[in-house]
This record gives C-alpha cells, structure tokens and sequence, in this order.
C-alpha cells in the first residue's frame, strides 16, 4: 500500500476551542469556536473524503471536540460511511460519563485521553487547570466499566463484560466446523457476529443488510456457488466488507470488483480465488481495497491430516460412520 496515497491514520482537528490551558499547546486554544471552522455538511464532506483515501482509522480530535456541538453526527456519519473512528477528547467537565456513552452508541472505536504526570499535582500544572487530573481518571474509568466491577467485586462475581473491539456486526455465512468456530471466536473479542445456513429462518439478503461484515466458510455446493454475486453486494450496507476463506467460487469475482471500484464496499479480504494459483492478468491483483492472500487461512499439518485418517480408518473398521464424512447428496 502507498501510504503516501492511502494514509493509514486521519487526525482531524475539528476545532481550535478547548478549555484547557496546557503549556504545550500549539492549537493556540481558546475557549470559544473558531467561526471559520468547517460546518456540519463540510464535515461529512471532508469525511466522504477522506473515506475515498480507503479504509484509514478515523481520529477525531481538537482543541476539544466535545466543543463542537455537532461532534456525535460526525462520529455517526464517520461509523455509517464505514471508517474505523476514534476520538480524543480534553479532560473537562464536557467529558461527562453521558458523554462517554453517547461516543459507544455512536460505535467509536477508541477513545484516548492523555495522562501527563504520575500525580494531580505534576499533571494539573501541565495542562494548566486544577482538577484536570480527576476527571481524566474518572473517564478512563468509566470507559472501561471499573464501576460495575467494583459493584461485583462486593458481590464476589467474577464476571467479564468485553468491551466491543468494533461496532461492526458480522455475517458468517456457514455455521458448520469453520463458520461455527469463527462466530464463537468473533463473539469472545466482543465482535456482534451471527451465523446464517441454507436452514436458517431469515432470507440471507435481510440478514445481509444488517451486517457490515460478511466472511463466507460455506461448503461449495451448486446451491452455494456463486452466492456472493451483485444482489448480495447490493443488499450490503455501504462501506461493507466480504472476507472469503471458503471457494473462490462462492464469489463472482466480476461483481465484486465492481462493488468495491464503485466505493459501495470499502473492500474485501480473499483468500481463495477462482483461479488458483491467480495468474498475473487477473483483474482482483490491482483493486485497491482487495487484498490477496494464497489459500492460507488454514493450512493442515500432516499431525492433523495423520490424526483425522487414523481416526476415519478406525471408524470404518468398527463399522462406523467416519468423523467429517461427505454427505453426497448434500455436496459436503
Ligand atoms: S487539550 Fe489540546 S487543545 Fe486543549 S489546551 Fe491542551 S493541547 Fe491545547
């Protein structure tokens, strides 16, 4: 990637206001709003450009962004068109545990707030006003739930609430050995992921359109083949993204490319292809946003391929079904 082109972080300075007085600023802060800053439409705009750059983490920042009265728009347009999106607000009283919450319904991704000393004293002289330090501490506490804990500490409850990695819902289509296992892992790191089969009671396009995140790990079947094709794409929120670790045949790669070079999906991560090994004129090498990897999501070692003969051979020999046997008329 061309970083010069495609930055990998866009750091916003939203406004010149803040209510701090650090000794370092060199945002020249003062308390009221630049009138010259840019409005709310030149905001989402200057979003959807930065959008255009492909997929760089979003930073909101300041002054004190929470100075801008529109500041949780922005961050909603950021999430919707399908940047990843943080914020780096000033410990003031603005920075409320309202606050705080309002930017996780939002879907920020991280929130950063900057410590300058090891005590109130050495951090307040810093940036300039007193009770500074207090209230940094008190939003990093909130923000990672110490309250809750402490409540179940008296309680004796040892019991985990993971913090959202991402407010990207994900669609896993195959619920079998790989999907099941790859909704289970997404749901441990705090992702919102589902599964979805050929039984599932949901047309698959509803489902599609709930879900920025689709990772196919179906079986190819006639039934499956081809399934992630322009409707499926169409039905995708925009800014979307499809991973495939299944066949490269689930995807009509014509299609997909058109849905990311039109920017309705930021991109698409495919491990496998229709043409393996991809020979060098095939079109998905250069979509900026595809990335290409040779079918190594999984690889098996021979202890594995060893264990699972051994395993299906002495099923046989006591009659039995084999583990992972194909179903023929099913296709898998
Ligand atoms: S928080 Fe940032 S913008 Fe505000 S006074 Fe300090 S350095 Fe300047």
């Amino acid at each position: 990637m061309n970083f010069d082109q495609s930055p990998m972080l866009v750091i916003w300075e939203a406004t010149q206001a803040c209510d701090l007085a650090c000794v370092h600023c060199r945002a020249s802060a003062q308390s009221e709003r630049n009138p010259e800053e840019l409005s709310t439409e030149q905001g989402y705009r200057l979003l959807d450009q930065i959008k255009s750059f492909g997929d760089p983490l979003m930073v909101f920042t300041g002054g004190d962004p929470l100075k801008r009265p529109d500041l949780f728009d922005l961050i909603r347009y950021s999430v919707k068109i399908g940047l990843k999106t943080n914020v780096t607000p000033s410990a003031t009283p603005l920075l409320t545990n309202e606050a705080i919450d309002r930017f996780k319904e939002a879907g920020v991704a991280r929130m950063a707030i900057s410590v300058d000393g090891h005590d109130a004293a050495s951090h307040d002289d810093f940036r300039g006003i007193p009770g500074t330090f207090d209230r940094a501490m008190e939003a990093l506490r909130h923000a990672r739930d110490i309250e809750r804990y402490q409540r179940q500490q008296g309680e004796r409850s040892w019991q985990r609430h993971p913090l959202p990695v991402a407010r990207h819902r994900v669609l896993v289509l195959g619920t079998g050995a790989m999907g099941g296992e790859i909704v289970d892992w997404l749901g441990r790191v705090g992702l919102a992921a589902r599964g979805w089969n050929r039984r599932s009671p949901e047309p698959l396009t509803t489902l599609l359109g709930q879900c920025e995140v689709v990772v196919c790990a179906l079986p190819l079947t006639e039934a499956t083949e081809g399934i992630l094709d322009a409707r499926a794409f169409a039905a995708m929120p925009k800014g979307g993204y499809v991973v495939n670790v299944a066949r490269g045949a689930h995807v009509v790669e014509t299609d997909l490319i058109e849905a990311v070079r039109s920017g309705h999906l930021a991109g698409a991560a495919l491990d496998v292809q229709r043409r393996e090994p991809m020979p060098d004129d095939d079109p998905l090498w250069s979509v900026p946003g595809i990335t290409i990897t040779p079918h190594i999501a999984a690889q098996s070692s021979p202890e594995v391929i060893c264990a699972q003969f051994v395993a299906a051979l002495r099923a046989q020999q006591r009659g039995e079904r084999a583990p992972n046997a194909v179903d023929r008329s099913l296709g898998y």
